[in-house]
């Protein structure tokens, strides 16, 4: 992309049940706007099916500023499908996706555009601290994110979130891209290209709580590790030659303790043993091979990935852009 087309920018931020932030969200997002230098720029806010008041206040805003567009999702379909409802409908040569509880500086918005007019493609951020955010999350997303990166073949950024500016290239790419368990951030380092970071302080969420329990957090980790590698079901292979050696051994002892001494009887310690070893190596398999399958099935179904309710304050040519939600084809 030449540096004339690098003129519009779209801004995506997904919201569910924001309504205490939402209102300074928009302030400090249109405040760094007016220091963007661009022809054109929209701020696209995903509700994401929230039970407050965040989708009246958005549609409010939206009256008084014609920038502000609104996808209104049916129901709560999930942080990462709300990313990809607004990358599916920006237009801007860049797209920039940030959170609406402002833990993310909208400000560094400013220079990750920078980056990308010197030709980067996506320009993440990393966090270099992460203010109030619990020492179990910390350790717990350090730990998972140097997990992924050694069993996935492509390599995703230590503590780098949704958090970052994309090219239209990328976000076309990824377009295309119709897997139903999407974990956004390493869809993007898959495509590769031009890729650098810029490190941030993670501010504490402005207002309200986490939307992201230990359940959901627990869900999205899993789609990052068994959407990005195979190595797992591999696992199941080593825990089966693991266990058949142990067994090996487990059967010349039993048969040197039969046929060579009189202590034969006891050894009920070790059947167990070896009964709940051998059930627990099976039980993990087939609960690894159930992950796969449960998403050969979600995709086998083809259902949209999304459902909106209403799009708010698009133009009339805009909706070319958008993906028919009941297809989900362009
Ligand atoms: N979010 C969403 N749908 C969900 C959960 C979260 O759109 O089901 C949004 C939320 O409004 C916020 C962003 O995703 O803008 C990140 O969520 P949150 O701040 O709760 O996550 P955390 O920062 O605690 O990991
Ligand atoms: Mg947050």
């Amino acid at each position: 992309m030449t540096a004339e087309t690098k003129n519009s920018i779209s801004i995506i931020i997904p919201c569910y049940n924001e309504e205490d932030v939402i209102l300074e969200t928009i302030h400090r997002l249109t405040h760094v706007c007016s220091a963007i230098d661009c022809t054109e720029l929209e701020l696209i806010f995903v509700d994401d099916g929230s039970t407050d008041k965040t989708r009246k206040i958005l549609k409010s805003c939206s009256e008084y500023d014609h920038r502000i567009r609104i996808i209104g999702f049916s129901r709560n379909f999930g942080h990462q499908l709300a990313i990809t409802a607004g990358i599916d409908a920006a237009k801007g040569d860049a797209i920039i996706l940030i959170d609406a509880d402002l833990q993310d500086p909208p400000e560094i918005i400013l220079q990750m555009i920078v980056k990308w007019r010197e030709g980067y493609d996506v320009v993440y951020g990393t966090r270099r601290e992460r203010l109030g955010e619990s020492y179990f999350k910390r350790a717990s997303a350090r730990l998972f994110y140097k997990f992924l990166n050694s069993i996935s073949d492509i390599p995703i950024p230590l503590d780098t979130g949704d958090f970052r500016l994309m090219d239209r290239s990328i976000a076309d790419t990824l377009r295309s891209m119709p897997e139903r368990d999407r974990f956004v951030r390493g869809m993007v380092s898959w495509v590769g290209l031009r890729q650098t970071a810029i490190l941030y302080q993670r501010a504490e969420r402005f207002a309200g709580s986490t939307k992201y329990p230990l359940r959901k957090m627990l869900r999205f980790a899993m789609n990052g590790i068994f959407s990005f590698s195979t190595k797992p079901l591999q696992l199941a292979t080593t825990f089966g030659i693991i266990s058949a050696v142990l067994a090996f051994i487990g059967i010349l002892y039993a048969l040197f303790m039969r046929l060579f001494t009189d202590i034969w009887v006891e050894g009920w310690t070790a059947i167990m043993l070896a009964i709940l070893f051998i059930g627990g190596v099976q039980l993990i398999s087939i609960g690894i091979l159930g992950e796969y399958i449960g998403r050969i099935y979600n995709e086998s179904k083809q259902r949209p990935l999304y459902v909106v309710q209403e799009y708010i304050g698009f133009h009339k040519d805009m909706p070319a852009t958008i993906r028919d939600p009941i297809s989900q084809k362009p």
